[in-house]
């Protein structure tokens, strides 16, 4: 695999563009105000501002992970900049993903109802092999959550998801969110033997 894409694991949706460097497409879906913006750029920027719209239009941010053996993964992370509300919009949206995170706010219920709707949208109409996350942001906001842990964690078993609270304003497992899927494409098609 020196060029073009890989076989195994995402085949369809992890370039390569050499048996070095991979390029990963990942969206981030979710009610609007959930966080996704803030995670973004608490990833890419090491930042928290509340008050930036990092994302205007169908504009993404880039992230480069550097792997051992120089294998670097680069991240372009797609952010609805609030095309979610247009549903016919999203299969354009998350078409070659491969990672899909769908981020509910641990405070507000009703976001993790739109996740659970996300999950079984991406499920229907997303790559057969995409990648899910299913993230509760704004951990930090504990005495506000009403949405448990558990409730998290169960919905994302139940679907064959990966499951994260997060807190962009702390940073608390932002980049722990994106490392997991550096490992899980590392355990699928980088190892040396592949
Ligand atoms: P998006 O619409 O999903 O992209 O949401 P934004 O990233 O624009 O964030 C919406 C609001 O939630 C902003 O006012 C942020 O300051 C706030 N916010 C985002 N992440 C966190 C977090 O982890 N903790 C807290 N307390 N607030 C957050």
């Amino acid at each position: 695999t020196s060029s073009g894409r890989l076989d195994g694991f995402s085949s369809e949706n992890v370039e390569a563009t050499d048996s070095k460097n991979l390029r990963v497409k990942l969206v981030l879906l979710g009610d609007s105000g959930v966080g996704k913006s803030c995670i973004v750029l608490r990833f890419v920027r090491g930042q928290f501002d509340p008050s930036s719209k990092v994302t205007v239009g169908a504009s993404f941010l880039s992230q480069t992970v550097a792997l051992q053996d120089s294998t670097t993964v680069k991240f372009e992370i797609w952010d609805t900049a609030g095309q979610e509300r247009y549903a016919a919009l999203a299969p354009l949206y998350y078409r070659g993903a491969a990672v899909a995170v769908v981020v509910y706010d641990i405070t507000n219920p009703q976001s993790f109802n739109k996740a659970q709707y996300w999950v079984k949208e991406l499920q229907k109409h997303g790559s057969p092999d995409i990648v899910l996350a299913l993230v509760g942001n704004k951990a930090d906001l504990q005495e506000k959550r009403e949405v448990s842990i558990e409730d998290g964690m169960n919905h994302a078993e139940k679907n064959g998801m990966f499951f994260i609270e997060t807190s962009a304003k702390t940073a608390d497992n932002i980049n722990q969110l994106f490392e997991v899927h550096l490992w899980y494409l590392f355990f699928s098609f980088l190892r040396p033997e592949h």
